[in-house]
């Protein structure tokens, strides 16, 4: 059915340039911190009713604009739980009316120290913790910073860099057998002729909720130290793109070393968040100061839509009920749509930059690879999703978690594990599936990148 349904479906080729084309790349961000003046902000990410008492930070939105002369992409990062699709339309409508043609990726940090965006983390339960004014304020500044970043554009160049490091595992804590980490750290920096950075993306997988559960601050977590260390030493708008950060990649658990001690930073500290944030900066900075220009004179972003079936009895009852607000629906058929979509930068026809927009947290097995069959599994002969990392073919290959929607945890079909006995084992059952759309969540997403990996530029079919 799902081979069949992705045959049928419409692959839009949103931006092909040609070969002699120019990168031209603009920036621009804004904040999104909420107001705590007008009623109750419930903070997301943990428990039901965690009122928010202060900020510790500001929340931004950060806009990437590239293009090749031909079309553009505006690629956002937002310091937010999640965005659902719903939400992301609006602001692609809006960006469209007064530039057609101009594409817009938004993709959360998945931060959990900010407001509730999709409405689970209300004072009690059945009762929403969205507020629609400031869901409205967030698309209204993304608009403004996506504009902005798309009127500032000019010539530009790429450095590109790929660090990989026995440190950058030691921030993530991984409590679900597999134990893989996908720690990698691409760095992308969008420089203008005059050799000033423009826009600084960087890729990294760890969840920011460093703060933990009982922190009541509002704060962008580990990525508020990253912005700015990051923006100091090498320059441009930094903007972090989480990656695959499911299942479960967590700096809560992991020891990390406070050099001023001697000692392990406090658990759920704003001194670990700082270590963290400033320690992934250091090494992305690193790994710049050491890369050369990368040519690139092509820009293609392509999406997909996605039908995923919609198991998740708890998901669908909030969703009747209305926590996730009046714009959220399903199919006719009670399937979930979702997109996944290809960012590719060119060079001379050969890929140099590839990117797997995925509208949720991929387990990192999708990732780089390492799916296990275990004993308990309740789908033990479902064949392995070829992992995204894998099949990309680019020198820099970068996965972008909750990207135009938070659908939840994405779950190798082999590895899903609802009913008793549990996988390996286990007395309990391991977290992950309750959080989920359901099983064929990773199949489907994974195939829809294969197809839109391998379909030729400016083919429709
Ligand atoms: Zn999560």
């Amino acid at each position: 059915m799902a081979a069949a349904w992705l045959r049928a479906c419409l692959i839009f080729v949103l931006a092909a340039g040609c070969a002699s084309a120019e990168l031209r790349a603009g920036a621009a961000r804004r904040t999104i911190t909420p107001s705590l003046d007008r009623g109750p902000v419930w903070l997301a990410g943990f428990g039901l009713n965690r009122a928010a008492t202060g900020i510790h930070d500001d929340l931004w939105v950060r806009c990437a604009a590239l293009s090749d002369d031909s079309r553009s992409v505006v690629l956002c990062g937002a310091d937010l739980i999640g965005l659902f699709y719903e939400d992301v339309e609006q602001i692609r409508a809006a960006v469209r009316a007064r530039q057609p043609r101009l594409n817009v990726v938004i993709a959360t940090t998945h931060v959990h120290q900010g407001p509730d965006t999709m409405g689970l983390w209300g004072p009690k339960l059945g009762v929403s913790g969205r507020n629609p004014d400031y869901n409205r304020l967030v698309i209204e500044r993304t608009v403004e910073a996506a504009q902005e970043a798309a009127a500032t554009m000019r010539p530009a160049t790429l450095n590109a860099a790929q660090v990989t490091s026995p440190e950058l595992e030691s921030f993530i804590h991984d409590s679900r057998p597999p134990v893989v980490l996908d720690a990698e750290l691409i760095v992308l920096s969008f420089d203008g002729r005059d050799g000033k950075p423009i826009a600084t993306l960087v890729n990294w997988a760890n969840h920011p909720e460093v703060l933990g559960s009982k922190n009541t601050l509002i704060t962008a977590d580990y990525a508020a130290w990253l912005y700015q260390r990051l923006e100091q030493r090498w320059g441009g708008t930094v903007i972090l793109f989480n990656g695959a950060l499911g299942g479960m990649q967590s700096p809560l658990g992991a020891s990390v070393k406070d050099p001023d001690t001697g000692l392990p930073a406090p658990e759920a500290s704003f001194r670990k968040a700082e270590l963290i944030g400033m320690r992934v900066a250091d090494l992305a900075w690193e790994g710049l100061a050491k890369s050369k220009p990368l040519r690139v004179d092509t820009v293609v972003y392509r999406e997909t839509a996605v039908r995923i079936p919609l198991t998740n009895a708890n998901f669908r009852k909030a969703l009747e009920a209305g926590i996730f607000g009046p714009v959220k629906r399903l199919e006719p058929d009670g399937s979930l749509r979702t997109v996944v979509g290809l960012l590719r930068l060119e060079s001379r026809g050969r890929p140099v930059v590839e990117a797997a927009m995925i509208p949720g947290e991929l387990y990192p097995e999708l990732s780089r690879g390492g799916i296990e069959r275990y004993p308990g599994a309740d789908f033990p002969d479902a064949p392995f999703e070829k992992p995204l990392k894998q099949i990309m073919t680019a020198p820099f290959r970068l996965v972008v978690g909750l990207a135009n929607d938070e659908i939840g945890y994405i779950i190798p079909k082999a590895e899903w594990d609802e009913k008793p006995p549990w996988l390996k084992n286990a007395e309990r059952p391991w977290y992950g599936e309750v959080n989920s759309v359901g099983p064929e969540a990773a199949p489907r997403i994974a195939a829809a990148f294969e197809e839109l990996l391998t379909a030729r530029a400016g083919r429709r079919k």
